[in-house]
């Protein structure tokens, strides 16, 4: 692989003078990927000045002249996903199966947005007055500014940019500087695939050409999932910047329920998977088990046990259950909250500390960890974002609901029961944007909406139809061809007094 990696731009490699940073392997830091820029401000005005430029054609185009590009990229990707695969899991640190899902995800979005290019769109509805019609379309923004995370570091760049480019945008794309190379290597596929190379444009950095974006008043929408910290920035920012509009999918505290009628072994398997795949790294992933006190114990022992089995390793070794958190500071992040709540009385079951792996030297592996807490504990109520389940008992189904609400986070829920009427009772009082009924916390699927409530963002959807709606204005459109002035409210109900006199 290249060492240098230049940013994309106009549909050029240009590598800005200045300081640059590496993309390396969270398992063995030593292990260079690739060396890009450090951008400015200056790179992010090119690249939209670019984006803008290539985007007037494009949105020419017919929107299923665009979908026939999507389908080309999304089977351009599908054609690199072992390689993707394998990219994935060095950079980002996945093991290699989720890396494939991570690739797969693109190109069944790709696949998806592809034929939403044919599919009806809009609203058309009856007029009230004759000889006149009503009905709704859409138009592009303009330039989409994306600023996309590691842990779904080939997904997420897919997840915007195919609906994006659908709704007829050009891009700038700043992708983490933890998996910028995934990002580029994507926007390779889609650019051989055919779709014009000026039209999406990747800048390599950190903050500050993410701020530039955010800034950027010749950006019209700006997409960012992250932490909420960061995404409070961006929101200030770019609020204070001008109209646009902005999508922040921010963080989550996901709650397993599991009530005591449910099938134990598949909650046990649901949790394994839901709270240490992707090491706890995703914005879905398990992060609270709420269980009723009756099969409290023996679900946890149960858990402890399969979860005591996982084997840490190298994401690219076949045999690797869980790999490396993203970075040291990461690892830190995470020892530090597990030891914050044995300090506020919490009982570490399992793990709550790091772990060395053979061969993966530098590399931070925290190992999976089970700890049982108390509702105001820190730990029951913010993200961690690593290998760590809380546990919390409570007695009734309520309490369940209600200790699963208390958060500020509101992105995804599970309920294990075998009854129904319980199961829906839950689904209905549950505040978060998914839930899922015997199944995790993860695995949303294409076709559906994926966002949360509260401080999970602020109120977009992405994924599924809705999808586009984030980079695109409704345009409200009627037509009078009766040849007359007619008024709406007026000529349909005709003022009373004049009626009477
Ligand atoms: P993470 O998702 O790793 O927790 P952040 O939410 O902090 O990290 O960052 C997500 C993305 O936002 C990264 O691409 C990062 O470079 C970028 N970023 C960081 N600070 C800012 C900022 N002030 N404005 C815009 N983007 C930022």
């Amino acid at each position: 692989m290249d060492q240098r990696i230049a940013n994309r731009i106009g549909g050029l490699a240009v590598f800005p003078d200045g300081p640059t940073f590496d993309s390396t392997n969270p398992a063995r830091p030593a292990d260079v990927i690739a060396t890009l820029p450090s951008s400015t401000g200056a790179a992010v005005d090119d690249a939209v000045a670019a984006a803008r430029e290539a985007q007037r054609e494009w949105a020419a185009r017919p929107v299923p002249a665009r979908a026939e590009m999507i389908a080309a990229a999304a089977e351009a990707v599908a054609a690199r996903k072992d390689d993707l695969a394998r990219l994935v899991a060095r950079e980002a640190g996945k093991i290699l199966v989720e890396a494939a899902g991570d690739v797969q995800e693109a190109v069944d979005m790709g696949r998806f947005v592809a034929g939403q290019g044919r599919a009806a769109a809009g609203e058309t509805v009856p007029s009230e007055l004759p000889g006149k019609l009503a009905w709704t379309t859409r138009q592009p923004v303009g330039v989409v500014g994306m600023i996309t995370p590691w842990n779904f570091p080939v997904a997420i760049p897919s997840w915007k940019c195919f609906p994006a480019l659908l709704a007829g945008n050009g891009i700038v794309i700043k992708p983490s500087e933890e998996a910028p190379v995934c990002a580029d290597r994507f926007v390779e596929c889609v650019v051989d695939a055919g779709v014009p190379a000026g039209l999406v444009n990747v800048v390599h950095g950190a903050a500050e050409p993410g701020t530039a974006i955010t800034l950027h008043p010749g950006i019209g929408a700006v997409s960012f999932p992250g932490s909420a910290p960061t995404g409070g920035v961006v929101a200030a920012t770019g609020m204070a910047a001008g109209p646009k509009l902005l999508s922040l999918e921010l963080g989550g505290k996901n709650a397993m329920m599991v009530l005591a009628d449910a099938d134990l072994e598949l909650a046990v398997e649901g949790a394994l998977f839901g709270a240490f795949g992707t090491a706890g790294q995703r914005c879905t992933s398990t992060s609270r088990l709420v269980v009723q006190r009756a099969v409290a114990d023996e679900l946890v022992a149960r858990l402890a046990e399969r979860t005591e089995k996982l084997m840490l390793g190298d994401p690219l070794d076949p045999s690797t259950d869980v790999g490396p958190v993203i970075n040291a500071r990461a690892g830190e992040r995470i020892l530090a909250m597990v030891a914050a709540a044995r300090e506020e009385g919490g009982d570490v079951v399992l793990g709550g500390e790091a772990v060395t792996v053979a061969g993966c030297d530098g590399g931070t592996f925290v190992a999976p960890t089970i700890v049982r807490v108390e509702r105001n504990h820190t730990i029951a109520r913010k993200e961690v974002f690593g290998p760590v389940l809380a546990v919390l008992v409570v007695d009734e189904v309520a309490d369940a609901v209600d200790v699963v609400n208390d958060t500020e986070y509101g992105l995804s829920a599970a309920v294990y029961t075998r009854n129904i009427a319980a199961a829906l009772w839950a689904v209905e009082r549950i505040d978060t944007g998914i839930v899922y009924v015997n199944a995790p916390t993860i695995g949303a699927e294409i076709p559906l909406p994926f966002g949360g409530t509260k401080h999970t963002g602020n109120g977009f959807r992405e994924a599924g139809t809705r999808g586009i709606e984030q980079f695109s204005h409704v345009k409200t459109v009627y037509v009078d061809y009766s040849g007359r002035l007619q008024k709406a409210q007026i000529d349909t109900h005709p003022f009373e007094a004049e009626e009477q006199s």
